[in-house]
């Protein structure tokens, strides 16, 4: 199949606009996508500019074309030198932004903040210039007319604003771990910013480790539904405030499956909970031996 021989081949494209070259190893994501529609579709950023290409089975070039950086298409992936840079789709950030720069894997991931791909040249410059100026050291940039934090902690840039510097102190060893997944470490951020409990003691720490590994850990009905619907009453009164939550964990069709549900997904039935609350309520739960953590 022509498609097998393509993979790890280069295509060299020059941008009309700039006559910046980029040189592109076809990947198996780029294979899969001409599978399933007949072209690969990548894009190349160039400041306020990005170039568009589109690729068929044979690695040739059926169309090249300039957009404007900060209105990509979310179907095009999109690349900064050897960059991924992901773009969309964008998280529904509301108290404080989060960008994360992993300059071991090479992955830009803007999901998380309002950045564009038009700021990305610029935060790429920053980033190569002062690396050694932010190694473990929070320090202010500028970026779009706003004011972000950058600190690099193995490896891995974090842009942020809005999140007090203690808090970061505190938490970015404790983030930064093996995957760097970002909707666990904004979900991560936002707990540590919420939450009133003394940052510097063991059960915040534990409590922020929970958080982020909540898509592993599973709570399944330990005496079925019905045993939880009788202790409604009692759990209510000592957490009035997660009536709400309470009632949508009975109403989860998987808590009462062999395979329980995700911590993740209690805690995204609403993400204004207060994690503490939750936290408590199911260790409750767990005390009376009517839910089980798995794993
Ligand atoms: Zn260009």
């Amino acid at each position: 199949m022509p498609e097998k021989q393509i993979v790890h081949t280069t295509i060299t494209v020059k941008c009309p606009k700039c006559e910046r070259t980029n040189v592109y190893t076809i990947s198996e994501e780029d294979i899969k996508e001409i599978t399933e529609l007949g072209v690969a579709r990548i894009g190349f950023l160039h400041g306020d500019h990005a170039l568009i290409i589109n690729f068929d089975s044979t690695g040739f070039i059926r169309g090249a074309y300039i957009v404007a950086s900060d209105n990509i298409p979310s179907d095009i992936r999109v690349f900064y030198d050897t960059y991924r840079v992901l773009l969309s789709p964008r998280f529904l950030i509301k108290d404080f932004e989060v960008a994360l720069i992993d300059l071991e894997n090479k992955i830009i991931d803007l999901r998380a903040s309002k950045l564009s791909g038009k700021d990305v040249s610029l935060i790429m410059e920053y980033v190569n210039t002062y690396r050694n100026l932010i190694k473990d050291s929070i320090k202010r940039v500028g970026v779009s007319g706003r004011n972000y934090f950058a600190v690099e902690h193995s490896n891995v840039v974090i842009l942020y604003n809005n999140i007090p510097s203690s808090i970061i102190k505190v938490c970015l060893p404790l983030i930064m771990v093996e995957k760097h997944d970002l909707s666990s470490i904004y979900l991560a951020l936002k707990y540590a910013v919420s939450s009133s409990i003394d940052k510097d003691t063991p059960t915040f720490k534990e409590r922020l480790n929970m958080v982020m590994n909540a898509h592993r850990i599973r709570i399944k009905a330990k005496k079925g539904i019905n045993a939880i619907r009788f202790a409604r009453a009692s759990i209510l009164a000592l957490w009035p405030q997660l009536t709400n939550v309470f009632d949508m964990i009975m109403s989860d069709p998987n808590i009462k499956g062999p395979e329980g549900t995700t911590l993740l997904n209690l805690i995204m039935k609403d993400p204004s909970i207060c994690f503490d609350d939750l936290y408590e309520m199911l260790k409750e739960l767990s005390k009376r031996d009517l839910i089980e953590f798995l794993g």
